[in-house]
């Protein structure tokens, strides 16, 4: 869907925005685009399928992880682009699983890498969002230290240092880039980054 009436504009001291450039009818659909990148958390990690997230009790294992699960053919396949890489970090930390952030920010990683057009980077790339180093606490950067340390050690097996990450991109920024967005889960089913929703 084209978001036609929209338009981005900075918004000092508070970071990005969207504005509508015509009169609204309540209710009225101005863009939808799947998110830049989601997982299933952990909670409902064999219950729900991985691509097209609804609740199946007979989903089908990834041979080679053993974690993703996927209602059938269909969604298996369509999910492999972002599932490809991360496949190999899942199976290479066994009896190991990373928290959800660190699971997300390594399919942000990956999806970077390849450089493929996503939909919801019309209005905002990944790129664009600002990174809130500067509003976080010594705690909280403390804490995303400590998350940037595990995903280091969980894409090892796909990316050995960070000379492979995305330019402008390391284990650290990438967390300050959507960080607090867990507030953001979708009915608890699963974690996404979604440009428009961070701004
Ligand atoms: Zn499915
Ligand atoms: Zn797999």
């Amino acid at each position: 869907m084209e978001p036609a009436a929209l338009e981005k504009f900075p918004s000092p001291g508070k970071g990005s925005g969207l504005r509508c450039l015509r009169r609204l009818r309540p209710g009225e659909l101005l863009f939808r685009a799947e998110p830049f990148a989601y997982v299933v958390t952990k909670e409902q990690l064999g219950g729900v399928c991985e691509r097209c997230l609804r609740r199946n009790e007979h989903l089908h294992r990834c041979s080679q992880c053993k974690v993703a699960k996927y209602c059938g053919k269909s969604c298996q396949k369509e999910a492999w682009q972002d599932h490809k890489q991360e496949c190999k970090c899942l199976k290479s930390i066994k009896p190991n699983f990373p928290p959800d952030s660190v699971r997300l920010a390594g399919r942000i990683v990956f999806k970077l890498l390849r450089q493929s057009v996503c939909l919801s980077e019309k209005l905002y790339s990944f790129s664009d969002l600002q990174s809130n180093t500067e509003q976080l606490s010594e705690e909280m950067k403390e804490g995303l230290r400590h998350l940037a340390q595990t995903l280091q050690l969980y894409l090892k097996a796909e990316i050995q240092d960070a000379s492979q990450l995305p330019p402008a991109i390391d284990f650290f920024q990438i967390f300050t880039k959507w960080y607090g967005l867990e507030d953001c889960y979708l009915s608890g089913i699963c974690l996404p980054v979604h440009q428009c929703a961070v701004l």
